[in-house]
């Protein structure tokens, strides 16, 4: 028998199902994979004993024969920008330090209600916003692909670098992340992983630690899509206590993949070749083409004009967001405090010591393009521009089913590579980030690795709602890349 860490979650899961082992000694193994792999920075609060005890009570609920749960007696790791009641939840920023909230987010009730076990929370960039996870206020995380004859550590991605360093290190069945402008895609891309951002509306977003609300999604990392399709319908759903989530059934997903594509028609946008991308990726998006073609489907090329525009749009309007949601932290309701000569300047000198320099960055920018003088000329300009390319991708998908693109314009880079030039840092997330501001959903599949030895993704994007064709469209994506490749454990001493 295959040894129980390697398994993926569809196959764990089917082993419970046929008693070849426990969900104790499953969550036995995983607790130990998150031991060894502490030098990855991934998981920055482990909860052993929570882990135990849930698997405890899964094994219970099986040997009574009770009604069992999607995700029953199945390890993952929890994103730190979820608030996960009794355990310190503070997406990686000192300025919420020590806060253990007293409620549970919907996302993650949802998943403990399924059955899941919970091995503790990931690292992530300081309230999600980054590209590499070196925002951090605890630290950067190491990925576990390193380039071919060259052991510098490289970045995971981000925001969501934990959730898929852990996952791709075998740490974790699965596990949570959030995406606002990519931030499940693109560290998906980056560490070999399937990463499922659904439409906005399809997760509750009540208590899951605001960025920029518009374009907040919670979503799911797999080793395949079937992980990543049973784990997102166990977190999705209606919750009246998000108004911006819809009411709508959510689909089994698993169920929707069958891998066929015979007459999907697949829309080529033309304006994600971007200069300077390397030729490597150019080659893999090229390949993909053809593997769409040999299954049967129709390839369309399709114009998406206002690509252009989408990052600059969003680094006016997810700042703006940010900058109001941030205010909350004022040294009174949540975490650190620091004292002062009166009520401004403890407000002060709290914000001025818990925000890193990202997060100060993307307030002052909020704040610049909300101000009176400016809000016509950048906020209310970047929400038109939104919309026009919301219009592309409706008037694209009259046409098409999915649209196919890479990931991301590179593969992963070594930490302080790019850290020190916010511009290039954002230019990582351009493919990820017109789908967010349309709402679209969209997913990571891994399809190649760079010259480098460095896993490679495609992304697909779908209609509003259409996860499970997107998830089939990925399913028979995965089957065609066959993508094999695990990165070597030189974590494991
Ligand atoms: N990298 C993007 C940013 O820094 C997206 C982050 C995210 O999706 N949370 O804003």
């Amino acid at each position: 028998m295959t040894d129980i860490i390697d398994l993926d979650l569809g196959s764990a899961r089917d082993g419970l199902a046929k008693k070849a082992f426990s969900a104790l000694e499953l969550a036995r193994t995983h607790v130990q994979a998150m031991e060894d792999a502490r030098s990855l920075n991934a998981i920055i609060i482990e909860t052993p004993d929570r882990a135990l005890a849930d698997a405890k009570a899964a094994d219970q609920r099986r040997a009574k024969g009770e009604s069992l749960g999607a995700m029953d007696g199945i390890p993952i790791a929890i994103k730190d920008v979820f608030c996960t009641k009794g355990v310190v939840s503070r997406a990686c920023s000192k300025i919420l330090d020590g806060f253990s909230p007293t409620y549970e987010s919907t996302v993650t009730a949802n998943l403990w209600q399924a059955g899941a076990v919970m091995l503790g929370k990931t690292n992530m960039d300081e309230f999600a916003m980054g590209s590499s996870n070196e925002t951090s206020a605890l630290g950067p995380v190491a990925s576990p692909w390193r380039r071919r004859g060259d052991n510098r550590p490289l970045v995971p991605g981000g925001s969501s670098g934990g959730s898929a360093a852990a996952v791709a290190a075998g740490v974790g069945l699965g596990a949570t992340g959030s995406d606002t402008g990519g931030s499940i895609r693109q560290p998906a891309a980056f560490c070999g992983l399937v990463g499922v951002k659904p439409t906005y509306g399809r997760c509750s977003r009540w208590g899951m630690i605001a960025f920029a609300s518009s374009l907040d999604q919670a979503g799911s990392f797999g080793r395949t899509v079937r992980d990543a399709a049973i784990m997102l319908r166990a977190m999705a759903g209606y919750d009246p206590k998000d108004s911006t989530s819809v009411d709508r059934p959510v689909p089994d997903y698993e169920a929707a993949l069958t891998g066929n594509v015979k007459g999907l028609r697949v829309g080529i946008p033309k304006e994600y070749r971007v200069g300077g991308m390397p030729a490597a990726i150019e080659d893999l998006w090229q390949r993909g083409i053809g593997w769409f073609k040999d299954m049967g489907a129709t390839i369309v090329d399709i114009s998406l004009p206002h690509t252009k525009y989408a990052l600059p749009t969003y680094y006016v309007i997810a700042p703006a967001e940010a900058s109001s949601n941030l205010g909350r932290y004022d040294g009174v309701r949540f975490g650190l405090r620091v004292s002062g000569d009166n009520v401004l300047d403890m407000y002060e000198k709290t914000r001025a010591t818990g925000f890193g320099a990202e997060v100060k960055r993307r307030i002052m920018i909020g704040t610049y393009v909300l101000s009176a003088g400016y809000y016509d000329a950048y906020y209310l300009k970047a929400q038109k521009v939104r919309a026009l390319i919301a219009r592309d991708f409706t008037a694209a998908f009259e046409q098409v089913d999915v649209v196919l693109t890479p990931t991301t314009p590179s593969a992963a880079f070594a930490h302080g590579e790019i850290a020190g030039d916010p511009v290039a840092m954002y230019l990582n997330d351009v493919f990820a980030v017109p789908a967010s501001l349309a709402g679209l959903p969209g997913v990571n599949v891994p399809a190649g690795l760079s010259p480098e030895g460095l896993p490679l993704g495609l992304q697909l994007l779908g209609r509003t709602f259409d996860e499970s064709g997107l998830l089939n469209a990925a399913f028979a994506l995965e089957r065609a890349a066959n993508f094999t490749a695990r990165a070597a454990p030189w974590w494991r001493q």
